[in-house]
């Protein structure tokens, strides 16, 4: 049948293929029209000038308007294209029209029309879009057609009649060959095509999959995912950068460690849940109260550091104490209650004994611990 198997992709090929193929049957319909039209004079001029003209015009043009409208009904109803349904019926009616003229004309003409015959049946395998089971059932009715008016209109032997199917026989089968091997080989592209754009639609999954993997590995790789407060090591990264920054061009800067104070007792007594959100919950309070040039991250635990770059210890120290008291007048909700805690905040300023991060924090560190000691919920300066 030199189509698909798969009914789904049959259909979705022959919709395809019907701008193609509307292109090339109207273009057909219209040039069949014209000739018929033009067969006038050849008819006038047979018939010995005998005839009214108007009548042979209106006769003609019943057939011309039929052919026109039968290529605009196509454009409606597309599948009588697609399905060639519409064609192979078309095809039919023409040939049984055709075979009625044997009849009408004198056996002199007969080896005429026996040529034109074969001018049709050519032109059903070069011209028209035709599925080949209905190119067998129009070729087949064409030479049986011929068969069987001949001896009737002008008894034509036995001998003369088995040549004359022979004849048909050879464009009718080199039609079906060339047919077959041209619908297959279409067949063939577009299942490649199909195969290339499911191909392409999966690679484009994959991508995209990759991508947004890819975007979750560098949050991973920088954020913490509990307070969403940059991780230690991106941390350090960035609080390095803003030093050696604050060392080139003599700006001050300073750095802040906060934590949260009795943190055990929240855990032991709200649950460990409660505590993550109550970590969360002072990472927020954190990001608002700071400024968007400040870094600040997670050491791990319940321990948050600032680096707070511009900012001198006295800035740094009102900075603290108002997240400080920000944080004590908070009530935080949570699923075992609403959670009152208090921070302590160590702050060291930036000094040229500083080498590195490291030093910086320690001494923050250690004001933390002298606050701690200091009875807590408090900010102390580094000496
Ligand atoms: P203080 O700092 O005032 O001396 O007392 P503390 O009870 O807060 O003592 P410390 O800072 O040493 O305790 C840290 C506690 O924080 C221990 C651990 O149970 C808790 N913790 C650390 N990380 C997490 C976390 O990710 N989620 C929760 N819920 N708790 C954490
Ligand atoms: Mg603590
Ligand atoms: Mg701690």
């Amino acid at each position: 049948m030199a189509e698909f198997l798969n009914p789904e992709v049959e259909s979705d090929y022959r919709a395809g293929q019907f701008e193609l193929q509307y292109f090339q049957v109207r273009l057909a319909l219209l040039v069949w029209a014209a000739l018929w039209m033009l067969f006038l004079l050849e008819d006038y001029r047979h018939v010995g000038f005998a005839v009214e003209l108007g009548y042979l015009l209106l006769q003609r043009a019943l057939v011309a308007g039929a052919i026109v409208g039968f290529a605009l009904l196509l454009e409606r109803r597309p599948a009588l294209l697609t399905d060639s349904h519409g064609l192979a019926g078309l095809m039919i009616l023409s040939w049984t029209g055709f075979l009625f003229l044997y009849f009408q004309r004198p056996a002199e003409e007969v080896p005429w029309m026996f040529a034109l015959g074969m001018v049709k049946l050519i032109a059903l395998f070069v011209f028209i879009p035709i599925r080949l089971p209905h190119a067998v059932v129009v070729g087949t009715y064409s030479i049986l057609g011929t068969a069987t008016v001949l001896p009737l209109a002008h008894g034509v032997d036995g001998g003369q009649l088995a040549s004359a199917v022979g004849v048909m026989l050879v464009p009718m089968l080199t039609g079906l060959v060339v047919l077959y091997r041209l619908q297959t080989s279409q067949r063939q592209q577009h299942a490649l095509l199909r195969q290339a754009q499911e191909s392409n639609v999966e690679l484009a999954h994959e991508v995209a999959m990759r991508r947004e993997l890819e975007q979750q590995l560098r949050e991973q790789a920088t954020v913490d995912p509990l307070t969403g407060l940059l991780n230690r090591r991106q941390y350090e990264g960035l609080a390095n950068r803003e030093i050696r920054r604050a060392r080139r061009t003599g700006a001050p800067l300073s750095l802040c460690v906060l934590d949260i104070d009795h943190f055990k007792r929240v855990n032991d007594t709200y649950g460990h849940g409660a505590g993550d959100e109550t970590l969360q919950f002072l990472a927020r309070l954190c990001q608002e109260t700071a400024r968007e040039t400040d870094i600040l991250g997670r050491l791990g635990g319940e321990e948050f550091v600032f680096t707070l770059p511009n900012a001198g210890l006295a800035d740094a120290l009102r900075f603290s104490d108002r997240l400080r008291s920000r944080v004590e007048a908070a009530e935080i909700p949570t699923q075992g209650g609403v959670i009152r805690v208090t921070v302590t905040i160590g702050v060291a300023e930036l000094s040229p004994g500083d080498t590195d991060l490291k030093g910086l924090t320690r001494r923050a560190d250690e004001a933390l611990y002298a606050g701690k000691r200091g009875g807590r919920n408090q900010v102390c300066a580094a000496a």
